[in-house]
């Protein structure tokens, strides 16, 4: 009989790529897991129980084929398994890194609910397209036949290249727009390298550009070109725009310099550690905690990545302010035991009532001391007030990192009936992405509000399917 490569979870235990050590990994931008080496690879993946009804694959987004390319890895057959992960993902490699996988695929197997500890599925997607990239398997797109449609794609970030690449796939003329200097939207500037590291965003623009997208960089939809003026230049508009507008605290204190929005402390630091850009806020201290008691509000994680970007910058003492508990928080574990591990401390059912300063600049940060209460509508327990415990949190630096909201995209495009939600998200329909605008779709946290990479990579490709079907439609409607 042949010998069975998977089901070995019983005999091996659950293992991820090397760690870097907390002491080193602060001290620099750089991703901190290490590469499977290509036998744990492939010891890992077969661990695997192949099951029949696959949680992983159906809490997994874009339902990734998992037990199939956990087998291929399993048996050696590398390019096998790339070619199958690569059939439902854009972005293998991206997501392997940052998908919060103990929430969706990772958190469903089996094998976890059964006590052995998840497959590492993240880890071997990532070793799998990397290994991809590394061999030369990855290719720019090279469609069979060129097609005259054209569609002009708003937002270079996940949403928007998805689509993107599966429309030029089919041999469609792809134009993406957008306001940055360089594509990949939050996989560029709002995600820091210690979890995605620049150049294997960088490689992903590139490759769409050898396969023959169009870039216009720079270019801000609503000041340097009209939305009109797009939409008269092609066939079918996406607008993938990502919600940007930075959710604020207004109470005593809350206008003195030294209090920051998250996103663009994280954009200041993004270009200076991993492009070597010069940012003039962050050369005069604006956004540089650099040597400063840190305070970051919020426990999501954007909060996360404000917290461990400062440790790298050299802050004195960096803390986290969060309303409610650690097992109500919105980050993810992992992400909260590696800011532990670097040194953040937090300050669990803390909430900022107002903040101290001389002569206008920060000085500390008035903080309410909570417990929880009763559920609200929701279920969640709400965060009440412990009357007299309050105290002030020494900060030079304070970061708000409190949520994203839509920018009003019907005003600042003169799009009166641009349709969108109470909340500013584009109202777009389930799987298509379709807007009650003739030909314009929309895609990702736009329509999501503030979500996930994955759900991004989704919504591009569902999208990019419906346009390419109604082109199918509209050309057999002409010939006839
Ligand atoms: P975006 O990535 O936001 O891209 C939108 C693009 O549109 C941008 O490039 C922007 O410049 C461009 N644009 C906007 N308006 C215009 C205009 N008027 N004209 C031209 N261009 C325009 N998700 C995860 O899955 N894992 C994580 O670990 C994770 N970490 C995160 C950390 C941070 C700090 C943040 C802020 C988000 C994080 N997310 C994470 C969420 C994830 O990044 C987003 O859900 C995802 O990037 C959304 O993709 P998108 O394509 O819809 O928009
Ligand atoms: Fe898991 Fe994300 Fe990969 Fe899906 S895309 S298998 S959720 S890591
Ligand atoms: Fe394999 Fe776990 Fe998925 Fe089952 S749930 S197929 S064990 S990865």
């Amino acid at each position: 009989m042949a010998k069975q490569p998977m089901l070995k979870f019983v005999k091996i235990d659950r293992d991820m790529p090397v760690k870097r050590a907390a002491e080193t990994r602060k001290e620099d931008f750089d991703e901190i897991y290490a590469e499977f080496a290509a036998i744990k690879a492939e010891e890992q993946a077969s661990r695997c129980s192949q099951c029949g009804v696959p949680y992983c694959q159906s809490h997994c987004p874009l339902h990734n084929n998992i037990p199939d390319w956990l087998n291929l890895t399993a048996t050696g057959r590398l390019k096998e398994a790339y070619e199958t992960s690569q059939a439902t993902n854009t972005f293998p490699e991206i997501c392997g890194r940052i998908c919060p996988q103990d929430r969706l695929c990772e958190g469903n197997c089996v094998i976890e609910q059964s006590g052995h500890g998840t497959v590492t599925i993240g880890a071997v997607e990532k070793y799998i397209t990397d290994t991809a990239w590394d061999k030369g398997w990855v290719k720019p797109n090279a469609p069979r036949a060129e097609r005259e449609e054209s569609v002009g794609i708003i937002g270079a970030g996940p949403g928007g290249l998805a689509a993107a690449d599966m429309l030029r796939k089919a041999g469609v003329q792809v134009t993406v727009y957008d306001r940055y200097d360089r594509a990949g939207g939050l996989l560029t500037y709002g995600i820091p390298g210690f979890k995605l590291e620049k150049d294997v965003v960088m490689r992903r623009n590139q490759l769409l550009a050898d396969g023959g997208v169009t870039f216009v960089m720079n270019c801000n939809i609503g000041e340097d070109i009209s939305f009109d003026e797009i939409r008269g230049k092609h066939d079918a508009v996406i607008i993938a725009t990502g919600v940007y507008k930075s959710r604020d605290l207004t109470m005593p204190g809350s206008g003195a310099t030294g209090i920051v929005k998250a996103i663009d402390f994280l954009t200041a630091s993004n270009r200076v550690a991993n492009f070597g850009d010069s940012v003039p806020e962050y050369e005069d201290g604006t956004f540089n905690a650099d040597g400063k008691n840190v305070v970051v509000i919020g426990g999501g994680d954007t909060a996360m990545d404000c917290l461990r970007t400062s440790i790298r910058q050299g802050a004195k003492s960096v803390k986290c302010l969060y309303r409610r508990d650690r097992a109500n928080m919105p980050g993810s574990q992992r992400e909260t035991q590696n800011a532990e591990e670097e040194g953040v401390v937090f300050e669990w059912l803390s909430a900022p009532k107002g903040f101290t300063d001389e002569s206008g600049k920060v000085t500390g940060v008035m903080v309410q001391k909570m417990r929880l209460g009763q559920p609200d509508a929701s279920g969640r327990q709400s965060p009440e007030v412990i009357e007299g415990a309050d105290y002030v949190e020494d900060a030079d630096l304070v970061i708000k990192a409190l949520g994203f909201e839509p920018e009003e995209l019907p005003t600042l495009w003169d799009q009166p009936n641009l349709p969108v939600t109470r909340w500013g998200t584009i109202k777009a329909e389930f799987r298509t992405g379709a807007t009650n605008l003739d030909g314009v779709y929309a895609v990702g946290d736009i329509v999501r509000g503030a979500s996930l990479v994955v759900w991004a990579i989704k919504d591009g490709r569902d999208c990019a399917e419906a346009i390419l079907e109604r082109f199918t439609t509209k050309a057999a409607v002409a010939a006839e």
